[in-house]
């Protein structure tokens, strides 16, 4: 899930030319970031958005994100390790979350409130973090043109001036959407890792149909951006289901803590 369009427009101004995709099927895989390099401008990012967009200073909130987070991020540490995943909580009524590069996640607190357990949550941020898992945001930064000089700039510098890059690159990154594919290989990761982190993997799936019967309620303005570039399609329910029909449901399965409900009267009105 992402979408912070407006909110991003700011970082944009001068540097519009550096987002002609390349737009070729070859580029597709393509990814100039190491591992430390992804880490470094993630870190870099966060510094960024932050100015933006300060997570909720209720640190009880933050303390919740980072706990369910790390649950889910434990199990996807076997395909990706070494990604050090931070999780926390933004002031923002649309049921969105997303995941920076190297492992920056924010949630927003209209996702919890549109959360009815834990279940869903997780779902998402296995989804947020499945994204991280296949470098899909890597991949995405690093068709951007001149991105070579742009990184070096970003990462080499300390100061204004590597900030004002890694803002270019912030600005660019959330203003691309993941293709099709990225959001089928995200779901299916988020599911695995439900599973494995001992939630029940239906909870991506039971937020995907209150996105969709939210369309036609009385605020689409909650959904709009997150729909614009993370439609829960009929076609992505139907892949989710399946999957979850693949993952055998152990009876241990279930974990949907009391404190969810206790996190959600803390939420800002
Ligand atoms: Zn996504």
């Amino acid at each position: 899930m992402r979408g912070m369009r407006r909110k991003t427009l700011r970082f944009l101004p001068a540097f519009v030319l550096f987002l002609l995709p390349l737009g070729c099927e070859l580029l597709a895989n393509f990814n100039v970031l190491s591992d430390e390099e992804e880490i470094e401008l993630g870190k870099k990012f966060t510094a960024e958005i932050e100015k933006e967009k300060p997570p909720v200073q209720d640190p009880t909130l933050n303390w919740y994100a980072q706990d369910i987070g790390s649950r889910i991020a434990a199990t996807a540490l076997q395909d990706r390790p070494g990604i050090p995943y931070t999780f926390k909580v933004v002031a923002d009524k649309t049921i969105n979350a997303y995941a920076l590069p190297g492992g920056p996640v924010y949630i927003h607190t209209g996702l919890l409130a549109a959360a009815d357990n834990e279940y869903e949550v997780i779902g998402v941020l296995g989804h947020e973090i499945g994204h991280v898992v296949a470098k899909h945001g890597a991949k995405q930064i690093s068709k951007q043109s001149g991105i070579q000089i742009l990184l070096e700039s970003a990462l080499g510098k300390e100061g204004n001036e590597g900030a004002k890059t890694a803002g270019t690159l912030l600005g660019n990154f959330m203003l691309l959407s993941y293709s099709r594919e990225d959001e089928f290989e995200a779901d299916m990761l988020g599911v695995r890792y439900s599973v494995a982190a001992g939630y029940r993997p239906e909870g991506l799936m039971e937020l995907f149909k209150k996105i969709q019967s939210a369309q036609g309620g009385t605020d689409p303005g909650a959904v709009e951006r997150m729909l614009s570039t993370h439609p829960p399609t009929g076609e992505r329910i139907a892949r989710v289901q399946q999957w979850v029909a693949q993952n055998p449901l152990s009876p241990t399965l279930g974990i949907d803590r009391p404190i969810f409900q206790q996190i959600k009267a803390r939420l800002p009105k």
